[in-house]
C-alpha cells in the first residue's frame, strides 16, 4: 500500500507522514530531504545553486545514506532545496529512488510536493495537507523562535510566500493537489486532531 502525502511548507505534512507510517508499520520517506541533500552537496562543493550541470550530476550521484544528516533540516537548506528542485533533470534523477522506495512490500508513506501527481500517481491513498498561509507562517515563526532564532513573523511570512510561489509556479512537477487526493486543512487542528483525521480518511478509503 502506498500513501502519498503532499502539501506546502509548514502544513504539518512531515509530522503527519511520520505518525501515519508509524501507525501502519510502514517506512517513511521525506522526499524533501533528497532535494535538500542535492542543495547541500552543490554548496559544499563550491558551486552556485543555479549551476544546472553541478546540480544534475550531484543529484545523479546522491548517496541516500547521507539523508540522515542533521544539518539537512536547517531552515536555509529548505530555501536552497527549492531552487535546485526547479531543475527538471534534478527531479528526473531523483525519481527512480522514490519509486523504488514506494514499491517495496508491505508499503510505504512518502511526503513531498509531487508524490500524488508525479512520483506515485497510482498511490492507494493521497492526502493533500494544507493550512492558511498565516497559520503556517505562525507555526514556523514559533518553531524558529523556540530554537533561539532572532526572526520576525513578517520575515517568515515572506519566506513562506516566496517558497509557495516557487514550488507551485515551476514548470516541472509543480506542487498541486492531485485530482483524486483528499484535502486535509489543518489550520484549526493540533497535530493529534490532524493525525486522527488522516487515519480516519485512510481507514475509510481502505474499507471502500
Ligand atoms: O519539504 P521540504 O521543506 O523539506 O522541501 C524542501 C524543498 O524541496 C521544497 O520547497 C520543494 O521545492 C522541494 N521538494 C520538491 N518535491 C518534493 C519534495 C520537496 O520539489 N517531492
Amino acid at each position: 500500500m502506498i500513501i502519498a502525502i503532499d502539501g506546502p511548507a509548514a502544513s504539518g505534512k512531515g509530522t503527519l507522514a511520520r505518525r501515519i507510517a508509524q501507525h501502519f508499520g510502514f517506512p517513511c520517506l521525506d522526499t524533501g530531504l533528497l532535494y535538500r541533500a542535492v542543495a547541500r552537496d552543490v554548496l559544499a562543493r563550491g558551486f552556485r545553486l543555479d549551476d544546472i550541470w553541478a546540480a544534475v550530476s550531484l543529484a545523479r550521484s546522491l548517496d541516500p545514506a547521507t539523508l540522515e544528516d542533521d544539518g539537512l533540516r536547517a531552515p536555509g537548506v529548505g530555501e536552497a532545496a527549492s531552487r535546485v528542485a526547479g531543475i527538471p533533470e534534478v527531479r528526473a534523477a531523483l525519481l527512480q529512488y522514490q519509486r523504488d522506495f514506494s514499491r517495496k512490500p508491505p508499503g510505504a508513506v512518502l511526503d513531498g510536493r509531487d508524490i500524488g501527481t508525479v512520483v506515485c500517481p497510482d498511490a492507494d491513498i493521497k492526502i493533500f495537507v494544507t493550512a492558511t498561509l498565516e497559520e503556517r507562517a505562525r507555526r514556523r515563526y514559533e518553531e524558529r523562535r523556540s530554537q533561539g532564532e532572532d526572526v520576525t513573523y513578517e520575515e517568515i511570512l515572506e519566506l513562506i510566500t516566496n517558497r509557495d510561489a516557487r514550488d507551485s509556479g515551476r514548470g516541472s512537477a509543480p506542487m498541486r493537489r492531485a485530482e483524486d487526493a483528499d484535502l486535509l486543512d489543518t489550520t484549526k487542528m493540533d497535530i493529534e486532531t490532524a493525525f486522527d483525521a488522516a487515519v480516519g480518511l485512510i481507514k475509510r478509503k481502505i474499507s471502500q
